[in-house]
């Protein structure tokens, strides 16, 4: 699941697959040549990418963010947590919460 994640580029701003340093491959490469890339430091946190992530698509639906990060919205919310941000983790819990009640509706109308 990692390695789907997707990020807006810190170099050349495109969305593309994360590589590493919240840069996409060509440009840590391209860093890395250069002799810059200390000039990125590396995410250590994956909570923090994640708040960064979210950060980046607030105004997003919390929907499309959790197709985008490609992690449950329960996932999202505790790792929002960990990352100090409780406030952009509650559209997570809401999400999370409305999911859990249609499957749970699902459920019983199958039954
Ligand atoms: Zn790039």
């Amino acid at each position: 699941m990692r390695s789907a994640r997707y990020v807006t580029c810190g170099m050349c701003g495109r969305w593309r697959p994360h590589n590493a340093r919240g840069l996409c491959s060509t440009c840590r490469k391209r860093a890395r040549a250069a002799g810059t890339l200390d000039d990125w430091p590396p995410l250590r946190r994956l909570s923090a990418e994640v708040a960064e992530d979210v950060e980046w698509l607030t105004g997003c639906p919390a929907e499309e963010i959790t197709t985008r990060i490609g992690m449950t919205p329960s996932a999202i919310a505790r790792a929002l947590r960990r990352a100090g941000r409780p406030d952009l983790a509650r559209a997570f819990d809401r999400l999370a919460c409305a999911e859990q009640w249609a499957r749970t509706k699902a459920a019983r109308e199958a039954s």
